[in-house]
């Protein structure tokens, strides 16, 4: 199936595109945590999605199966996405760092700056019009030196080489599953996509999975 929104062409464009991306991350010797991992977990979802969801990095499923989200926060995100009518297929996950760092430890500062021109390409490829920072290793990239607390849910028009984007920061789905305080907070934010899509003219199509 193909977004109304663009030429079937332009789709496998960006298919193609992140695929090729991916190769060359897989051959990237210099990525910090690439040694301690079992693979690269590159990202899943629709090529073509107005939305991203960026994510902090793979833990143990991650990294077993190549996918992000697919263990607990994976099953939330996923019932998430369910409560506004979407799912995976038709979004883009994708995470800050793409190898599992070592015992689900928080990524490094360098470790953030060394993967970070990967998720810029990724962004660049896809061009989505609303990027959801899940956790606030993401919301740091885009929303420097802000509180999680004080802004999760609202959005934030920002400006990357030339191209708006709406950042929406989120609490991280791990966070919501230790908290019901922010389990209800998560509820309620993704709860303002919808209203948020619609208002900027965005569809979203249920998209065949690719895992690219
Ligand atoms: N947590 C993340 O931030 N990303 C994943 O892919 C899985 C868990």
């Amino acid at each position: 199936m193909s977004n109304s929104n663009n030429p079937p062409s332009a789709i496998s464009d960006k298919a193609f595109s992140l695929s090729s991306l991916k190769e060359r991350m897989e051959k990237d010797v210099n990525l910090p945590l690439r040694k301690g991992a079992t693979r690269l977990v590159f990202g899943v979802g629709n090529p073509d999605s107005k939305i991203v969801f960026i994510g902090e990095g793979p833990g143990y499923w991650e990294d077993q199966k190549g996918e992000p989200f697919v263990g607990n926060a994976g099953k939330l995100l996923d019932s998430l996405l369910q409560s506004i009518e979407l799912d995976r297929g038709g979004v883009y996950i994708t995470n800050v760092v793409h190898h599992r760092p070592p015992n689900n430890r928080d990524p490094l500062p360098e470790e953030i700056a060394a993967y970070k021109p990967y998720l810029d390409a990724i962004i660049e490829i896809i061009k989505p019009k609303v990027i959801v920072t899940l956790g606030r290793y993401s919301m740091g990239i885009y929303l420097p030196g802000v509180k999680i607390t004080a802004i999760h849910g609202k959005n934030f028009s920002i400006k990357l080489k030339d191209r708006e984007f709406v950042i929406v920061p989120m609490f991280h789905p791990a966070a919501a599953l230790r908290s019901t305080e922010v389990m209800q907070k998560i509820k309620e934010d993704f709860k303002k996509l919808p209203e948020l899509l619609v208002g900027m003219n965005t569809k979203i199509d249920a998209e065949q999975m690719q895992l690219v």
